[in-house]
């Protein structure tokens, strides 16, 4: 019988007891036990933490860990916590997320091409008229991260008919109905070439307020915007006064720098914006559990910590 495997989180009870059963039955030859319930000499011979926004005080009183699975795909608040001296992170990089995730890219690239905000606005004004229709393959959408997420995004795109391009920190090989674009001159080029940009990108020290107003205006006139990777990403204050003025028609927001989106935010209100409850990509137990099973075997049978987070890029 292997050491026990720490979990360790602040989620709900009820959703801490969902993912303990879902790891449970994934990995039967496993026990998950909540780092509160580990005795001293258990903490001592942890050497795999699974986690969930853990306490940093919590991970630093595991001295023997060899790795740390994350259940969330995005890692920028555990990179930042438990800083470089941390043992490795492996991220989740679930296949159902990534449907999931590809699935909302899709829904609301198709609420901004089939100008779904300026019927209900003309709903209320009780307003009867046709605007011009435009085809998906009269439409660019412009992915800014090709990573899981963008990469699986891309390929519902491109199978529902739009003109895709997508935009990576590093050249990538791309599918056949891909432009790629990379660099800082790359987003130039992606964001002039966009009617709809759609933000599939990590938070990191470079891509925190990289849409600024400077890049918002480098968007095309009346383009769309769909911000589902980090708030932060976006200068909340330039994109109000991008949609001011019309240069930016519809923002589609599910994440925010702080969640939930307070009271007081002037998002909640403007028109030209959606704001949904951080839900375009969720992490469902059953799936992720899964994924932690698949590196955990891995890592048992060969004792290879599987492909961890560049703590330095951040990402
Ligand atoms: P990933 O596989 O690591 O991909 C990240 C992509 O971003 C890569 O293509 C990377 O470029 C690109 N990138 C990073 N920094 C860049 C920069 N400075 N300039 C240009 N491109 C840059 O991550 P993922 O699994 O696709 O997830 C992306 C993000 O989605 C997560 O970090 C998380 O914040 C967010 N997310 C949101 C939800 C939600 O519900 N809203 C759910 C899950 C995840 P390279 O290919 O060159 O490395």
């Amino acid at each position: 019988m292997s050491e026990p495997i720490a979990f360790l989180g602040n989620l709900d009870p009820d959703e801490e007891a969902e993912f303990l059963a879902a790891l449970a039955a994934a990995l039967p030859e496993e026990t998950f036990r909540p780092f509160r319930t580990l005795t001293p000499d258990e903490r001592a011979a942890v050497r795999i933490a699974v986690v969930a926004n853990p306490d940093p005080a919590e991970v630093a009183q595991l001295p023997n860990l060899a790795w740390i699975h994350s259940l969330w795909a995005g890692v920028e608040r555990l990179v930042r916590d438990l800083g470089t001296g941390s043992a490795p992170i492996v991220r989740l990089i679930d296949p159902e997320l990534a449907r999931t995730m590809a699935e909302a890219v899709l829904a609301w690239t198709y609420y901004l091409q089939r100008d779904m905000p300026a019927y209900r606005r003309q709903q209320e004004a009780e307003t009867w008229r046709q605007l011009p229709y435009r085809p998906p393959g009269e439409v660019g959408v412009g992915l800014l991260g090709f990573g899981a997420l963008g990469s699986a995004a891309a390929e519902r795109l491109v199978e529902a008919g739009f003109r895709v391009a997508a935009w990576s920190r590093a050249p990538k090989a791309v599918p056949t109905g891909v432009t790629a674009f990379s660099g800082p001159d790359g987003l130039t080029g992606l964001l002039a070439a966009s009617d709809i940009v759609v933000c599939l990108l990590p938070l990191t020290e470079e891509t925190r307020g990289l849409l600024d107003a400077g890049r918002l205006a480098a968007m095309k006139p009346g383009a769309g915007l769909i911000n589902f990777g980090r708030g932060a990403i976006v200068e909340t204050e330039a994109l109000i006064a991008a949609l001011d003025a019309g240069r930016v028609s519809h923002a589609v927001l599910d994440v925010f720098p702080v969640e939930p989106l307070p009271p007081d935010s002037a998002l909640w209100r403007h028109p030209g914006v959606t704001v949904l409850p951080h839900i375009s990509g969720p992490t469902t137990p059953g799936s992720a559990a899964a994924v932690v099973a698949g590196n955990v075997r891995a890592y048992r049978a060969t004792g290879r910590i599987p492909a961890a987070v560049d703590v330095a890029r951040g990402y």
